[in-house]
């Protein structure tokens, strides 16, 4: 079965989450953002085999340790949607701005589209391209565990914001409706900062989307 280990990193506090499946021990991380000593601490203490950095967008809270970890372990950067490029480019200016440790742009051995998918061992997850917060973000959905790691598309009672470079908000919210929902009421999420929620739960009560 495929399990995960969700650790906020990064003074933004940015829910890095370790996928793996419990009886090989393989594992992708999904949004390093930094704070890379407390990531690798959780995938050794669960005994597990850091195979693969899956990225949800480019910005700095999520993918800036991307690049160290990928060179220090000797694996593959995956995603996000190449329209998020320029973000990605742009890492090492973003550190600046933010005041976080230097952070290099790298460009990731694969971009995704959506209707891929990404494989860990014998396990697959859905990829859906969401844009709105970032022109270029996307999903994983793991319909086996009926989980979605949905970055900074939506968060418990609110969404992402989009007044980013090239976000905006009709985008996000026809993201938000037209591919997350479609997964189900039932679905947990695990969004980019704070706690998990339901689809079901913010159809229901967030002002954002309510009743969409
Ligand atoms: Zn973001
Ligand atoms: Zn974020």
């Amino acid at each position: 079965m495929l399990r995960y280990s969700t650790i906020p990193v990064t003074p933004f506090q940015q829910n890095c989450s370790i996928v793996y499946d419990d009886q090989t021990r393989e594992a992708a991380v999904i949004d390093p953002g930094g704070d890379l000593d407390r990531i690798l601490d959780e995938v050794e203490r669960l005994g597990l085999t850091l195979q693969q950095i899956w990225l949800t967008h480019g910005h700095i809270d999520h993918a800036a340790g991307s690049s160290a970890m990928a060179q220090q372990l000797g694996i593959p950067i995956i995603g996000p949607h190449e329209a998020d490029r320029f973000w990605i480019d742009g890492l090492p200016q973003q550190s600046r701005m933010f005041g976080f440790p230097a952070a290099e742009a790298f460009v990731p051995s694969r971009w995704l589209a959506d209707g891929d998918t990404v494989e860990l061992g014998a396990h697959r997850l859905q990829v859906r391209h969401c844009p709105g917060h970032t022109p270029g973000h996307v999903v994983f959905h793991s319909p086996d565990m009926k989980r979605a790691f949905v970055g900074d598309v939506l968060f418990a009672g609110s969404i992402g914001r989009t007044d980013f470079p090239q976000g905006d908000y009709d985008t996000l919210i026809s993201s938000i409706t037209q591919r997350l929902w479609p997964m189900g009421d039932d679905t947990v999420f695990i969004p980019g900062h704070g706690p998990e929620s339901s689809f079901g739960a913010e159809r229901a009560s967030n002002p954002y989307v309510r009743g969409t």
